[in-house]
């Protein structure tokens, strides 16, 4: 199968895309088509693991890769020990038709792990069948969980190295440490004065400049990405939309061919694009459910048509969907705009000159077809922890809760009691003082650090605090290099970690 540019004709195969990472007119890749699965492939996906699962979804879309490579790469990322559950994504059950999806058991207790165990391997046998020898250099920008995400995955991969850059006062403390104790020899961890969108801005700069990328070339490197703007990332995502109809059949909750809603919160709508992958391949989904934070914007663009960034920008406790600027939508564009590349063009042209774009009435009825959204502030989200926490026993990290709470909100407004399922982003352990506080209230936590916040909610839930966390208070910090913003000091910084 070939891969296009949403912005063009570049055509490529899937181990290009993968290599590459973004294509050379600025657009993302997608698939020439949607494999279909039928309701039989369904069925048969119950008694299967996540690694069968995996395999099957992944051979679907990877042509140019040899099924055993595949195979191999699945084998690695999920059966070698890395995640602390051994269904991988478990389900669940909160209520009778309410699920969650539990994507946060990997070594970095975020969702991030599901793509980014897999990414480098993928991406080893991608520069092997293209003939690529130079070391494939990763660079990043992380507002704290994709960070740490990469790291663990290119930790020692023969062939590669990580650089990644994040904003040096916009993470968690414990996402924080989670970086800068990262061990290996080919890892770099490098604190941006500045808030994420500086680090963001300043890494798509490096890429773009002539001067940076020649350097890397004469000292044998090649530029890659790891963001979510990668084919690479969004194709493991897939799977566990699969997975989780399956273990509904298993229990039987759902009969073949039932149709169930998912709710995702959401940043730069990776995850949920994902989940529209699957629809398109015929999983049924009734609708995918778009949950934002006080950052609203794609709230607005499913209601209206009109994607406008001319607003503030908000710090919220689900740090990951703080964003603006979702990239990956302009994949679900693409499609709405019926594969017309110089109509995405122009919509992305907008953006960048003016702040906005409209996709007019047309096209928004099709995607309201598909899509729902809605958004929760702060204090909806720390409501939501503390009644699922009361009702349920479930503690559930902010960005989740966002989730749950969009998806009561849409059941009350559309009485659609179909079989939901929650796609749960984060271990609550990652986010510890803001969940204790929703729990407990503010006072409760005055004073207290993420790791006294951690023994709270272990007396709380009965679950153990993971070891990931607990580690973190003895390990040392190996990474203490901070630059400024500018480009300048950025490419400094990446040689100076290269140079050991
Ligand atoms: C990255 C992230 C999200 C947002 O996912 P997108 O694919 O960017 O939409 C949500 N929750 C958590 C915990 C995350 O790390």
């Amino acid at each position: 199968m070939s891969y296009f540019s949403t912005r063009g004709n570049v055509c490529v195969t899937a181990s290009q895309a993968i290599l590459a990472g973004i294509a050379s007119d600025g657009g993302l890749y997608v698939p020439a088509m949607y494999p279909l699965f039928s309701v039989r492939d369904l069925t048969d996906m119950i008694g299967m693991s996540y690694e069968e699962r995996a395999i099957r979804v992944l051979n679907a879309y990877l042509e140019d890769y040899k099924p055993k490579d595949v195979a191999e790469s699945v084998r690695a990322a999920y059966g070698g020990g890395h995640f602390n559950d051994p269904a991988i994504a478990p389900m669940k059950k909160l209520a009778d038709n309410v699920y969650a999806l539990e994507l946060f058991h990997g070594p970095t207790l975020a969702f991030k792990d599901m793509a980014l165990q897999l990414l480098p391997h993928l991406m080893r046998k991608a520069a092997k069948m293209n003939g690529e020898d130079r070391e494939i250099a990763i660079l990043v920008a992380t507002s704290g969980d994709t960070g740490k995400a990469a790291l663990e995955g290119f930790r020692n991969v023969e062939g590669t190295s990580c650089t990644v850059f994040y904003p040096s006062d916009g993470v968690s403390d414990i996402q924080r440490l989670q970086m800068t104790t990262t061990d290996g020899n080919n890892t770099h961890v490098i604190a941006v004065e500045g808030n994420f969108d500086d680090a963001q801005t300043g890494v798509k700069n490096l890429f773009g400049s002539e001067s940076f990328v020649q350097r890397m070339h004469a000292e044998g490197r090649v530029l890659s990405s790891a963001n979510s703007i990668n084919f690479g990332r969004l194709v493991p995502q897939i799977i566990y939309y699969f997975s989780a109809y399956a273990d509904l059949l298993a229990t039987g909750a759902i009969t073949p061919g039932d149709s169930i809603n998912f709710v995702v919160p959401t940043g730069n709508f990776g995850d949920i694009l994902a989940g529209y992958y699957a629809r398109n391949m015929g999983l049924p989904v009734n609708k995918l459910i778009c949950a934002s934070n006080r950052n609203d914007v794609l709230t607005d663009f499913f209601a209206s048509g009109t994607y406008d960034v001319r607003r503030m920008f908000y710090k919220t406790m689900s740090p990951s969907m703080d964003i603006l600027v979702s990239s990956n939508l302009e994949r679900l564009l693409f499609d709405s705009a019926d594969r017309d590349g110089s109509l995405v063009s122009v919509w992305m042209k907008q953006l960048k000159e003016s702040g906005s774009y409209c996709v007019g009435d047309q096209r928004r009825e099709w995607l309201a077809s598909m899509f729902a959204a809605g958004c929760a502030d702060d204090r909806a989200t720390s409501e939501e922890i503390r009644d699922v926490f009361q009702h349920t026993g479930y503690l559930m990290d902010p960005h989740t809760a966002v989730a749950s709470r969009v998806l009561r909100d849409y059941m009350g407004r559309t009485g659609d009691e179909r079989t939901a399922v929650i796609v749960s982003t984060a271990s609550p352990y990652k986010f510890a003082p803001d969940v204790v506080a929703a729990i407990q209230g503010r006072e409760a936590v005055r004073n207290l650090d993420a790791f006294a916040c951690s023994d709270i909610l272990q007396s709380l839930s009965g679950i153990p605090v993971p070891d990931q966390v607990a580690r973190l208070r003895e390990m040392p910090v190996i990474h203490r290099d901070v630059c400024a913003r500018d480009e300048k000091s950025m490419a400094e910084a990446v040689f100076r970690a290269f140079a050991g």
